[in-house]
């Protein structure tokens, strides 16, 4: 059997910092990201792709806003929804010819993923993730008392409305997923951290939270036995002293050393913090397990050498 990888993408996999942010060049970008990728493949791998929304989900939430008087606004989790159509779909297309060009016999596909969380989970009681547009002051009262969203200030630009961003629990469509693996695709899966539920009686519930796409792409990694946990990021590796001039990367360590260094603060909370967790949680939940986390075009060359940061048990 091929080394079956889990792969997070960051995201500067999906769009170029500084925009445009039309379609267009968010496929640009994705072609780049399909190279590597179908490269991945071509050495012999399987792989199933998780990937970010932040940006994108920001913005599907501020068209609804923007147009509500014309159609109701729909609820964030359906916007999540949309966010992984969208994006899978970009990946799909680029992909899907980068794997054809390659001579590989496999093709991507899309499932639109639920997450199961607790709806007791701490978090829900302390909204910290800033979705959707800025507001005044005012603004935000009057939103916070017609709808019942939490607004907080974010650093200074304006008033937003916070959700939480719970543990994911389960992956709900984790039998779809292997099954498209057994079947020789390569799924993109829980696109965005994936879309969050609770359950309620029976059934399942759309959740109003953001799960971190690090920590689904941790549960989906666990769930499938995946051998690898790959997070493909803007930075070569994790550091410690990050942007001090005392910064040291950090290469091959251990799981033991790598959970010292987080305790001791070294990773910035909703950044490198949730991916050096993702990574802890992988590698410490069973034998022979390594994560990478490292820049999205040293994916390759990370899994063969050196490059990067890689934490084993
Ligand atoms: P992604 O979109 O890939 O999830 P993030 O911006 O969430 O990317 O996280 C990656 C960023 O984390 C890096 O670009 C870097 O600026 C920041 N970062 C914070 N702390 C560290 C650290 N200790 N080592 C390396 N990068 C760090
Ligand atoms: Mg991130």
């Amino acid at each position: 059997m091929n080394e079956l990888i889990v792969v997070a993408l960051g995201g500067n996999a999906l769009q170029q910092g500084k925009g445009p942010f039309d379609a267009n060049s968010q496929l640009s970008v994705v072609r780049g990201t399909a190279k590597q990728l179908a490269n991945l493949i071509k050495a012999g791998r399987q792989l199933a792709i998780v990937h970010g929304n932040g940006p994108q989900v920001g913005r599907i939430v501020l068209q609804n806003e923007a147009a509500k008087a014309l159609t109701p606004a729909m609820p964030f989790d359906v916007c999540g929804a949309m966010s992984q159509g969208m994006i899978g779909y970009h990946i799909q297309q680029a992909l899907g010819e980068e794997m054809q060009k390659a001579g590989l016999q496999a093709r991507p596909v899309t499932l639109v993923t639920q997450v199961l969380v607790d709806a007791r989970d701490k978090a829900f009681s302390n909204p910290t993730k800033p979705i959707g547009m800025f507001y005044s002051k005012e603004e935000a009262d009057a939103i916070a008392e017609k709808q019942g969203f939490v607004m907080k200030e974010d650093a200074g630009r304006g008033w937003r409305r916070v959700v939480a961003s719970p543990l994911p629990l389960e992956i709900v469509e984790l039998d779809q997923v292997k099954a498209l693996l057994k079947a020789g695709f390569v799924p993109i899966t829980a696109g965005g951290g994936g879309i969050p539920v609770v359950q309620s009686g029976e059934g399942l519930v759309g959740a109003e939270a953001v799960i971190d796409k690090d920590l689904a792409a941790w549960r989906l990694a666990e769930g499938l036995g995946a051998a690898t946990l790959v997070i493909l990021t803007e930075v070569e590796n994790a550091c410690l002293h990050y942007g001090k001039p005392e910064q040291k990367t950090l290469g091959k360590l251990t799981a033991g050393e790598m959970r010292r260094y987080l305790e001791e603060g070294h990773f910035a909370a909703g950044s490198m913090g949730p991916k050096v967790e993702a990574a802890l949680r992988f590698v410490e939940g069973g034998p022979g397990r390594r994560a990478i986390i490292t820049r999205l075009d040293l994916a390759q060359e990370s899994l063969d050498g050196d490059r990067g940061t890689h934490i084993t048990a």
